[in-house]
């Protein structure tokens, strides 16, 4: 019997897998100590919320939500654990849901292997790929990340399923620069969307981070905007998701 590391399910969300109502299931552990990560909890794969649970019992659960047509896994970061490959496959084989993944970027070659099971994935963009990452991502050796970022987006464009690329939009690291460059890389890459969501300053990995008030709705509808004019809107669509409007289409 295997078991994984969660630190909990959401039976239903209509928010994280565009079009669909799903089940979302939190996987523990990251590679990445991004300072204003917003699931300190969840990341931090030591931290109380994480247990170990039967693949079984969550495939179970999933199971029994009636109300759900899909299932989100994320984290943390999913693909860090070896374990969610089962975990996947049983959701593909087992069940009649779709799946998604919410990934980091940083696994390009695990990702490959889980390709076949998904129906959506949505990955982070988080910078510019430059400097900037390494700050966004708390990672020393950014040249690796933005690289192994970039193998991700590379294998993604050469993949017929939906994909989403995302940017929490942080006050003091990330302004307008940085989302016209990120939607460059949308735009080269393909993805059929371009999401920026709201910062939230709760529960922050680094304390510093729950002092930055978010940007206001309007500034968040203006970034839309700009990054929509660097994206072929033929190709992909943009959503900016803020506390007061939920999820919106620019
Ligand atoms: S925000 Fe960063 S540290 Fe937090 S879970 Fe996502 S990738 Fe990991």
């Amino acid at each position: 019997m295997s078991k994984i590391m969660i630190a909990g399910i959401i039976d239903y969300s209509s928010l994280d897998f565009p079009g669909h109502i799903c089940a979302v299931i939190y996987l523990c552990g990251c590679p990445y100590r991004c300072p204003w990560c917003q699931n300190a909890d969840v990341a931090l794969a030591n931290s109380e919320v994480c247990r170990e649970t039967e693949i079984s019992e969550i495939i179970k659960n999933l199971k029994e939500i009636f109300i759900i047509d899909s299932v989100t896994v994320t984290g943390g970061e999913p693909l860090i654990q070896k374990e969610t490959f089962e975990l996947c496959r049983r959701i593909k084989n087992e069940t009649n849901l779709l799946l998604k993944i919410d990934h980091n970027g940083f696994y390009p070659e695990i990702l490959q292997k889980f390709l076949p099971l998904l129906d959506f994935i949505s990955i982070d963009i988080k910078a510019p790929f430059n400097e900037k990452y390494g700050i966004t991502a708390g990672k020393s050796d950014w040249e690796n990340v933005v690289e192994k970022v970039k193998r991700t987006c590379k294998i993604l464009a050469n993949w017929s399923g939906n994909k989403e690329a995302r940017t929490t939009v942080v006050p003091t690291l990330i302004d307008e620069n940085e989302i016209i460059e990120i939607s460059k890389i949308v735009n080269k890459y393909k993805f059929s969307i371009y999401t920026l969501n709201e910062f939230r300053a709760e529960r922050t990995l680094d304390k510093k981070f729950q002092n930055i008030m978010p940007y206001s709705y309007e500034k968040m509808i203006n970034l839309g905007k700009s990054a929509k004019k660097y994206l072929d809107a033929d190709n992909t669509e943009i959503y900016v998701v803020t506390s007061k409007k939920g999820r919106e289409k620019i």
